[in-house]
């Protein structure tokens, strides 16, 4: 069943996103797109592909960053390079070389996307498939370093993906699903797990809202909903990470506080960023709104099987679809790519090629993007998270779409 009914396509705070001014799906619009369940090999964006990939790369020619990080920097072009050609042993040597400088690591933050756990774990993959076992044995003795720091509850590290918890545990997810043996045990994972529930429960007796809502996490003193800083990247990482969790932590904590979050959608569909008075319907993109319930309805469907989270998620996507095409650009975090990865989510989750045609119709939008088009230029416009390689990574994942992941987000 379509939601499409429900949500308004008027132009509701077009202060943020432009009138999306493609047709909505039919069967007919999307026979020169779609082929069998693939973008179709005659489509725009794959016959573009090389040549956009080519550009890119006259680009980084003269670029260097001091900022090592995934999200902004060095190491989210390498992850990059690694979904081009992951078992290609020139490129995964030269994002050792260019793109990972463990050595300038400060110990500084936990996570994939913003700490030294995203090139840790990078590093970790590349150095084993290059047979690298100085390297590799130095990115897991530094990782497993943080576990002590990390499943420590009751210290005042956050719980998202960003900063927190959720951040480190997906590295962690990450090297395991790369690497054979898997170099971290089921016991270390749960312990991290573990912290993260007690955390939220924690803060859920704290505010008083455990009996409708027993987890809820906080970062500087908000609690954000979104992907980036908020519960709904928390839960939806969690429920990536179920077979850690027991039934009784999956049907008792995680459950009910889906059914809490619901019931703080906006009537258009769309969900605030942040608990508390003053709520505003602002954003939908990645880090704020309906994105990042989309991911966690979608998982939910895949754990509890109930098809309830599937039509919460197809509400999600039409408010994607009408007000996804972002005034601030292309980008993953906040921009238009971020938004076609919901699409995908879709895809994959319903099989229903409605989806893929939207997502098709959104990384159209971002090959042919000019910067006419942006009200903000990003300040590391390189980079995955806010630069030209996260719609990149999407160029080439779309072309797999039943198996696209949003990097650092979707394990
Ligand atoms: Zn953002």
């Amino acid at each position: 069943m379509s939601a499409s009914s429900s949500v308004s396509s008027s132009p509701y705070h077009e202060k943020y996103h432009f009138k999306n001014q493609y047709e909505d799906y039919s069967e007919d619009k999307a026979k020169p797109y779609i082929d069998n369940n693939a973008v179709s090999t005659t489509n725009r964006i794959t016959a573009k592909l090389a040549a956009k990939w080519g550009s890119m790369l006259d680009e980084l020619k003269d670029w260097t960053s001091t900022d090592y990080s995934v999200y902004t920097g060095t190491a989210g072009v390498g992850l990059l390079f690694f979904r081009k050609n992951p078992n290609d042993t020139r490129n995964l040597r030269n994002i050792r070389k260019q793109y990972l400088q463990l050595e300038q690591l400060k110990n500084k933050r936990v996570t994939f996307l913003c700490g030294d756990c995203g090139p840790l774990a990078l590093g970790a993959i590349v150095s084993y498939k290059l047979d690298d076992q100085k390297i590799y044995n130095f990115c897991i003795r530094k990782l497993t370093a943080f576990i002590k720091v990390v499943k420590n509850s009751s210290s005042d590290l956050p719980n998202e993906y960003l900063y927190g918890r959720a951040g480190f545990l997906y590295a962690l997810l990450f090297v395991n699903r790369h690497v054979s043996p898997a170099p971290f045990s089921d016991a270390a994972i749960t312990s991290i797990v573990s912290a993260m529930l007690h955390s939220g429960e924690k803060l859920a007796k704290h505010l008083k809202i455990e009996k409708e809502c027993p987890l809820m996490f906080q970062w500087h003193d908000s609690q954000y909903l979104g992907a980036a800083h908020g519960i709904s990247g928390i839960i939806y990482l969690l429920l990536q990470a179920r077979k850690y969790l027991t039934e009784a932590e999956l049907t008792n904590l995680i459950k009910p506080t889906i059914s809490f979050l619901s019931t703080l959608r906006f009537p258009t569909g769309n969900f605030p960023s942040s608990l508390g008075p003053g709520k505003q319907d602002k954003y939908v993109q990645w880090c704020h709104g309906a994105p990042g319930f989309l991911y966690m309805y979608c998982e939910a469907y895949r754990t509890f099987g109930d098809k309830h989270y599937i039509y919460a998620a197809e509400k999600c996507a039409d408010v994607i679809w009408f007000r996804g095409i972002l005034k601030k650009g292309y980008s993953l975090c906040h921009g238009v790519a971020g938004n076609a990865y919901c699409f995908l989510e879709m895809f994959q989750t319903t099989k229903d090629e409605r989806h893929l045609y939207r997502a098709i119709k959104f990384a159209e939008y971002c090959l042919d993007y000019t910067k006419q088009r942006e009200e903000c230029t990003p300040d590391r416009p390189m980079s995955l998270y806010e630069g030209i390689s996260g719609p990149m990574y999407l160029l080439l994942d779309i072309q797999d779409p039943l198996n696209a992941k949003f990097p650092g987000f979707t394990l």
